[in-house]
């Protein structure tokens, strides 16, 4: 393991079935960085996910994961969430008939662990009190009392996010939290996840909005067809053109 791995695949395959759709993957999200994970639709960007975060399928057939050290390669998706991995998927499962203060205090602190962004917020264990979280959302404040199913997009992603920072962790891995959001909408986004970043949380984002996200990553992997194409800073990626239009069409 490198020195500044914090979350790391070494080697992995995965499978769905007889389909080989991760091929190899080896990378490494470091201690309080923003790291994306990008790539066209299908490249296995959210296989990687549910990979790491112990949910089958797929099945890990060769290769290991780690979280700070520790292999957690066979845990179940609760040992691995107990341990600080919490993921915030895709469809953002959040409860629409409830209202955001309900969304929010179900997503009550479960678990008892020692948490980067509690302690920066000086709370020493599990995740924020509801306080702290609409301190970090002032757009869920203004809507506490209403559905959550009424939200616009982007709040919705608030929410999920939100829900994600009350239960605590020391990573956060976020699917395509801009899918099917505005440009104005995606920069309230962007803002929260910095916001949550500079509280010390480290980030895994996914996305296939790759602009979007090399705006805020400080590294970036690119998948394709299962296979890690390109490794390196945002930046490099930026300049690198030739990588940007043939694995992202940007
Ligand atoms: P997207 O942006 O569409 O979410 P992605 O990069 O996250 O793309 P994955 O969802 O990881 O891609 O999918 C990678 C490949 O695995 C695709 O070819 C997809 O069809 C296949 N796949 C995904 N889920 C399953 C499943 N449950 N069973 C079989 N194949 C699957």
């Amino acid at each position: 393991m490198s020195a500044d791995a914090f979350l790391e695949l070494d080697g992995v395959d995965a499978y769905y079935g007889q389909s080989h759709i991760l091929w190899d993957v080896s990378m490494e999200v470091r201690e309080g960085e923003i790291c994306a994970l990008l790539g066209r639709n299908g490249a296995g960007k959210t296989t990687t996910l549910r990979s790491i975060a112990g949910a089958r399928p797929p099945d890990v057939r060769s290769g290991t994961v780690r979280f700070k050290g520790d292999d957690i390669t066979d845990e179940s998706t609760e040992n691995i969430s107990a341990r600080g991995v919490s993921l915030v998927p895709e469809e953002r499962r959040i409860f629409p008939n409830l209202t955001v203060e309900e969304n929010i205090h179900l997503s009550g602190v479960s678990r008892n662990w020692s948490n980067r962004v509690g302690r920066a917020l000086s709370f020493a264990e599990g995740g924020l009190s509801n306080e702290e979280v609409y301190a970090q959302f002032p757009r869920l404040d203004d809507r506490r009392t209403q559905q959550a199913g009424t939200l616009s997009g982007g709040e919705q992603q608030m929410l999920a996010i939100a829900r994600a920072l009350k239960q605590g962790g020391d990573i956060m891995m976020l699917d395509e939290p801009y899918e099917g959001l505005a440009p104005q909408i995606i920069q309230s986004v962007e803002d929260a996840i910095r916001r949550i970043s500079e509280n010390g949380m480290t980030i895994l984002l996914v996305e296939q909005n790759a602009v979007a996200a090399m705006k805020i990553a400080d590294r970036a992997y690119v998948l394709d067809q299962g296979e890690v194409v390109f490794d390196g800073t945002a930046e490099a990626l930026r300049e690198d053109e030739a990588t940007r239009e043939k694995y992202l069409g940007v």
